[in-house]
C-alpha cells in the first residue's frame, strides 16, 4: 500500500488510501486536539497522551501531523508540556496550532512556532468557492454576506437562520407605523431561544443596509427580505446610522435586564419614526 499520496502536484487526489483515511478522520498519523467531551480546555492529560503517540514511529511511513483547531484552548499547563515538545519535535512531525486568539498562547509557544495570517475573502471570492462546492449562485452569495468572507462559517449557516433572516427583515422593515410595531413584537417577544439570534441577524442586516445607503454595496442576494432593500432606499444614511445604534442601545437593555419585547420594540418604533420621514 502506498502510504504517500501520489496527488498531482503538492495537492492531495482525495481518493488514495491515505486521503481517504485522512478524509475520514481515521488516519493514524493524524491527530486533531479538541477539548474532551463536556470540557471548554485542553488539559495536560490530554496532550501527553498525543505526545506519547507521536513519539513513537509513524505508523504510514509519513509525516505526522497534530491539528489544533483551537490552540486557544489549551491551559496554560498544557501549552508548557507542549513548548518541551516544540523546542525538539519527534522527527517527520508538524504542529498546526489554529486560532483566533493568538494572545491566549504563551509567548514562549508563539516564538516557536512559524507564524502564517489567513484573512477573510472578499464576498466575490468566497461565493466563488461556495459555488465551487456545489451550492446555487443565490444560496452562496447569501451566505458569503453572512459569513463575511469566511467560507467554512459559510458552509455551517443553517437553513433556520437562513429562513429567519428573510422573515425577520420582511417583518421588521415592514413597520411604516408606530402602529403597525406591535402586531410584530408579538410574533417575536416570546421566542426565548432565539432571542439572540434575531439580535445577530438585525445586527448584520443593518451593516448590509449601511453599506447599501453609502454607495458600497448592493443589499441585493444579501438574503434579506425586499423590504430591507426598499428601507435602504428610502432612508438615508443618517437613519441607518440611527438604528445602528439604536441596535447597539437594545442589546444594553438586554444586558441590564430589559425584556426582549422593550428592546426590540426601541428598534421597531426607530424604523417606523425614519419611515415617517422620508417618502416610500
Ligand atoms: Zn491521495
Amino acid at each position: 500500500m502506498a502510504a504517500v499520496c501520489r496527488g498531482e502536484g503538492k495537492r492531495p487526489c482525495g481518493i488514495c488510501g491515505p486521503c481517504r483515511r485522512i478524509l475520514s478522520d481515521t488516519h493514524p498519523d493524524l491527530h486533531t486536539l479538541v477539548p474532551e467531551k463536556g470540557k471548554q480546555t485542553i488539559g495536560v492529560n490530554v496532550l501527553r497522551e498525543v505526545l506519547e503517540t507521536v513519539a513513537v514511529k509513524s505508523f504510514e511511513d509519513a509525516a505526522k501531523a497534530i491539528i489544533f483547531p483551537e490552540a486557544h484552548r489549551m491551559t496554560p499547563a498544557a501549552q508548557n508540556c507542549l513548548l518541551k515538545t516544540l523546542e525538539e519535535p519527534p522527527q517527520d512531525t508538524v504542529f498546526f496550532l489554529i486560532t483566533e486568539q493568538p494572545g491566549a498562547l504563551l509567548a514562549t509557544i508563539v516564538s516557536r512556532c512559524r507564524i502564517l495570517r489567513f484573512l477573510p475573502l472578499d464576498d466575490e471570492a468566497c461565493a466563488k468557492r461556495l459555488m465551487a462546492l456545489g451550492l446555487s449562485e443565490q444560496d452562496a452569495r447569501r451566505r458569503a454576506r453572512m459569513a463575511e468572507g469566511c467560507v467554512g462559517q459559510a458552509l455551517e449557516i443553517g437553513e433556520e437562520r437562513l429562513k429567519l433572516l428573510e422573515q425577520l427583515t420582511k417583518d421588521v422593515f415592514s413597520v411604516h407605523r408606530a402602529g403597525d410595531v406591535l402586531s410584530v413584537v408579538n410574533v417575536y417577544k416570546d421566542d426565548k431561544e432565539r432571542q439572540k439570534m434575531i439580535m445577530d441577524l438585525l445586527e448584520a442586516a443593518v451593516r448590509d443596509i449601511l453599506l447599501a445607503q453609502a454607495g458600497t454595496g448592493s443589499p441585493q442576494n444579501s438574503g434579506m427580505a425586499q423590504e430591507a432593500v426598499a428601507y435602504a432606499r428610502a432612508v438615508p444614511l443618517a437613519g441607518g446610522l440611527k438604528l445602528s445604534q439604536q441596535i447597539t442601545k437594545a442589546r444594553m437593555m438586554l444586558g441590564s435586564n430589559v425584556s426582549f419585547a422593550s428592546a426590540f420594540e426601541s428598534i421597531l418604533l426607530m424604523i417606523s419614526e425614519e419611515y415617517a420621514k422620508w417618502p416610500w
